[in-house]
């Protein structure tokens, strides 16, 4: 049964990847052993300079300034030497803190994308499918299909909710981001628990790459459930993207498992200068809680202003709205914010072609782009 699941899942990824345009080439011997994926795009990171940014849901503002100083104050030195053990760091012990778990209850990696990866390894090894949903974000189907983990999308409902009812039946493992992406669509926790209680048997990660601009995490569900593990990232909400951390917060027998995962793959993957300044981005928790709020209340003042000029949108609850505007198509507006090097994010894939995931920038920056709309619709 699961040898056939994923000779099924191998043959549709192989055909995928040849209607992506790679068809044509000469097959050499050696390709037909080769592990084919038909890999994750990540948004555009144009080289130019005095583009205005809002394609991957970066933070407009700098990291605290105490990352800067650890900065300015590292020594070279350090990197002669290994990094500390991944479960013991300097980054885990202030998450730890922070969160007031054991230090046993944090996995850290190089970015959430790391994290999340080691997670699909280590906890969907099942023979019956990983729910997720169709709309969302547009990796767990890539590492499913590279680890040969059966799947099934669960489709959003018309108001882009995920509905709780299609998540009851027999899985593998689930996994959603919570508020999701790209839609912005946040989940009660009241109803995260209702299936992470009907789960005990698989793990079920929550992906809270957004959840500081105003969700309410279900961090306090760990007390109950040791089959739920959630996911964190500095990229967004702590302005450090470019140093590639995230963490997983969750039992520690869950935990234990990840490591063993992680060590089995490469001990080391996060640097010493990560470790370092991640630690001093969490120790700075009111620098932290003033971007959050400023990012927040500009989101407010752009979900005005998008609606003044026709665009409709779910409420959001992450750095970015989901708007689709009622008469010129996204596509269109896409390309015209481009010429004007304006750069927002769209997708040509099915229910959500009209629409635009539009990152929160600065105020300044939000008003260049509501100018620039404003000439387009
Ligand atoms: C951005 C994002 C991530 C990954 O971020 P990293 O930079 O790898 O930490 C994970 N999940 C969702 C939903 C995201 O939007």
């Amino acid at each position: 049964m699961k040898g056939c699941l994923e000779r099924m899942c191998f043959a549709i990824t192989c055909e995928l990847y040849e209607k992506k345009g790679n068809k044509g080439n000469k097959q050499m011997k050696w390709e037909e052993n080769v592990r084919k994926v038909v890999p994750y795009v990540p948004g555009e990171q144009p080289q130019k300079k005095d583009i205005i940014k809002l394609n991957t849901n970066e933070c407009p503002y700098p990291p605290s300034p105490m990352v800067q100083k650890a900065m300015q104050e590292m020594d070279y030195q350090d990197l002669r030497l290994y990094p500390e053990f991944p479960e013991k760091t300097p980054l885990t012990a202030h998450l730890a803190e922070y969160y007031h778990v054991k230090e046993e209850q944090i996995f850290i990696g190089v970015g959430s994308d790391d994290v999340l990866s080691m997670a699909f390894l280590t906890f969907f090894n099942s023979d019956r499918p990983v729910f997720f949903p169709d709309i969302t974000y547009s990796f767990y189907d890539v590492w499913a299909d590279i680890y040969r983990i059966p799947y099934e999308v669960k489709p959003l409902d018309a108001d882009f909710c995920i509905r709780k009812e299609d998540y009851m039946g027999e899985c593998g493992g689930i996994i959603f981001p919570n508020p999701n992406a790209p839609t912005g669509v946040l989940m009660g926790v009241e109803d995260i628990e209702d299936i992470v209680k009907a789960h005990s048997d698989v793990v079920v990660i929550i992906d809270e790459a957004y959840i500081d601009f105003g969700g309410t995490t279900c961090l306090p569900l760990l007390e109950s459930y040791d089959n739920l593990l959630v996911v964190r990232t500095f990229s967004k909400s702590r302005a450090m993207a470019g140093s590639r951390i995230g963490y997983a917060i969750g039992n520690e027998k869950l935990i234990r498992y990840l490591n063993d995962a992680k060590y089995s793959v490469n001990s080391y993957t996060m640097n010493r200068p990560a470790l370092r300044l991640g630690a001093e981005s969490v120790k700075d928790d009111a620098y932290f809680k003033e971007i959050c709020g400023k990012i927040i209340r500009t989101r407010e003042r752009s979900e005005k202003e998008l609606a003044a000029l026709g665009f409709t949108f779910p409420k959001s609850y992450g750095n970015f709205i989901f708007a689709s505007h009622k008469k010129v198509r996204a596509k269109e507006i896409f390309e015209k914010l481009k010429e004007r090097d304006i750069y927002v994010r769209h997708w040509n894939k099915a229910r959500i072609d009209d629409y635009l995931r539009i990152t929160i920038g600065t105020d300044e920056e939000m008003d260049a782009l509501f100018a620039a709309l404003r000439s387009i619709v």
